[in-house]
């Protein structure tokens, strides 16, 4: 079946979705009211992480990711060619730690309920902690070994799969903002206008990150998709020094909690090029962009405690994006149940460029009325835990 299908947004979740389309012999159009991957997906890290969900819907659409990357990220090297950047695609493991007496228990009680659903999450002694990391800090109190935590360049993957779409046939058009909806006398989407005047097509796909909410509402349905801005700062390059993504327990409170406060917790990780990636902040405060000291402070604070020798790094800058938060800490995937016409694909909050080919692969399942790899009732529109929120969108 031949089907036109515009996707808007050009970020990972975009982009993941176009290339699936094409594959599958859609005729795609994607849409950004701005340049392919400048939106979250330029704001953020690329882990691709198991280790920070509990048992549940989000887990096993994060299994069934990390099931996809390795091939995926195989494809596209030998789809591209040695003169595409490579999407830097590594299953370096994660190494979680308790730093407090309190904080123990609980971070080994949460690996055996991942266990009990399939995740390899080894607790290990802090001197095999410290064999894994040698320069962490050994006044901590446990840790878990995550071997199948991942990570790519998340600019460089979203390119790649535009790339890859585009090569299927599908057309990527930049600057070109949507702006209302195309509908039939039935009320169906049809279509989408534009900046660029009107784009037809069987099916929209909703994929706008963090404004996924006001584009939306432009199409005439409610999403409660809100930003939930975060910061990470970056060191200048140095010798590796930190081989695993190491982070402490407290990330996974941060995670799944609601509060619009500020939180921070430690994440700290290398890139391929040197740098020390630490983050993050996790804070709702709208889309409101300003430098936040606090925030920052509190980061480093937190990373020294992991890594004692970051206190001679030189920071080289400090960058934030807004996650594309759910209330019911879910993503939103599938064919809107009050609009014909309408998809979506988007709220994956902290967890996006590593669930965007499930995302992606669960979509064109629906859509292609093919039988998914997992349940997707979980992420649907219509699901029960989002529908209170759904009636309170303006
Ligand atoms: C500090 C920080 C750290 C993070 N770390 C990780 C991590 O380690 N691992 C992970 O998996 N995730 C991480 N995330 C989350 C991840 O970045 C997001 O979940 C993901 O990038 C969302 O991708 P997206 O394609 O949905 O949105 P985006 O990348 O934001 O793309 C949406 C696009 O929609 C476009 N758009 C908006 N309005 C319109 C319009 N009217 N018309 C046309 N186009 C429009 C925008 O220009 C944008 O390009 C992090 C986020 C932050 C902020």
């Amino acid at each position: 079946m031949i089907s036109d299908i515009v996707v808007v947004g050009a970020g990972i979740v975009g982009a993941a979705c176009a290339r699936a389309f094409a594959q599958s012999g859609c005729r795609v159009v994607v849409l950004d009211r701005d340049a392919p991957a400048s939106g979250t997906s330029a704001k953020g890290e690329g882990n691709l992480l198991v280790s920070d969900k509990g048992p549940g819907a989000e887990l096993r659409l994060a299994q069934y990711a990390a099931s996809l990357w390795p091939g995926v990220a195989a494809e596209l090297a030998e789809e591209l060619g040695a003169e595409f950047p490579a999407i830097e695609y590594e299953r370096k493991g994660g190494l979680v730690v308790a730093t407090t007496g309190e904080g123990a228990r609980p971070l080994l009680d949460f690996a055996a309920s991942q266990r009990d659903a399939g995740v390899d999450a080894r607790a290990v002694s802090i001197a095999e902690a410290l064999e894994l990391e040698p320069h962490l800090n050994p006044d901590m109190t446990a840790a878990v070994h995550y071997p199948d935590d991942a990570q790519v360049q998340p600019v460089i993957a979203t390119e790649a799969l535009l790339a890859s779409a585009r090569n299927h046939g599908a057309d990527i058009r930049p600057f070109v903002a949507v702006t209302g909806a195309l509908r039939d006398a039935t009320g169906r989407i049809t279509g989408v206008s534009t900046t660029a005047g009107a784009v037809p097509a069987g099916a929209v796909i909703l994929a706008a990150g963090p404004w996924s909410g006001e584009v939306s509402a432009m199409l005439g349905e409610r999403l409660p998709v809100r930003p939930r801005r975060g910061n990470v700062l970056v060191t200048t390059r140095m010798p590796h020094r930190v081989f695993h993504k190491v982070y402490d327990g407290d990330y996974f409170g941060a995670t799944q909690s609601s509060d619009a406060a500020l939180q921070t917790s430690s994440v700290v990780e290398s890139t391929a090029a040197g740098t020390v990636l630490i983050g993050s902040s996790r804070e709702q405060v709208g889309f409101d962009e300003r430098l936040r000291v606090a925030a920052l402070r509190e980061i480093a604070a937190k990373a020294l405690r992991l890594f004692p020798f970051l206190a001679g790094a030189s920071i080289m800058r400090s960058y934030g994006g807004f996650r594309p938060f759910m209330p019911d800490h879910l993503p939103v995937i599938g064919a809107d149940h009050r609009t014909a016409g309408l998809w979506h694909a988007s709220g994956h909050e902290g967890a996006g460029i590593g669930l965007s080919l499930a995302t992606a692969e669960l979509l064109v399942a629906e859509f292609l009325g093919r039988a998914a790899a997992i349940d997707a009732a979980p992420f649907r529109p219509d699901r029960a835990s989002l529908a209170p929120y759904l009636d309170e969108v303006a």
